[in-house]
């Protein structure tokens, strides 16, 4: 990329390494590609019977756009309904970090974190909702500057009306 732009490292400094720098950029950024680094669902066996929902939400998150490798970056919301088991809370915001972290599509994102916790979890139902500006709109293209893209993924009991209702009662109430 650097030739081809016609720049010289030569004469100018700061482009000296610059390709070593962004290839190992990518490996830290796109570390979601390898398997081993992805996360461990501790469960818990639900010996209280908890059957409400369970959310985290406002989970910050970056990641690249598989079409342009520009930044998308914003939150994700995550609940669930649990059955059996329950899921060590921080282990929600890794799971989103794990599938952000790889040239991704927002609407892939979103459903991978749903898929991974339906199959694991097995809980009554799944619901994430993601919210990201998207880079490749803002600084070229339409040039849109804070358009915000939201997406959601739902399994389960979130079918209901009336508990996906929940959800967005949950997600909207603030402090
Ligand atoms: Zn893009």
């Amino acid at each position: 990329m650097i030739r081809i732009l016609g720049l010289d490292p030569e004469k100018d400094a700061n482009l000296v390494d610059t390709d070593q720098r962004v290839a190992k950029m990518y490996l830290e950024i796109f570390s979601g590609l390898d398997a081993e680094n992805r996360p461990r669902l501790t469960t818990f066996p639900n010996d209280e019977k908890y059957s409400s929902m369970v959310m985290e939400k406002d989970i910050p998150f970056y990641s690249m756009c598989a079409h342009h490798f520009v930044p998308f970056y914003g939150h994700g919301h995550i609940a669930y309904i649990p059955n059996e088991r329950i899921v060590g809370l921080s282990k929600l915001p890794r799971l989103l970090e794990f599938y952000a972290r790889r040239p991704q599509l927002q609407e892939r994102l979103t459903e991978q974190v749903a898929t991974t916790l339906e199959e694991e979890l097995k809980p009554q139902g799944v619901m994430v909702v993601v919210e990201a500006r998207h880079l490749c709109v803002e600084m070229r293209g339409v040039k849109k500057p804070g358009a915000l893209t939201v997406t959601s993924a739902l399994r389960g009991i979130f079918a209901q009306k009336a508990v996906r209702e929940e959800f967005l009662d949950l997600l909207n109430r603030r402090g």
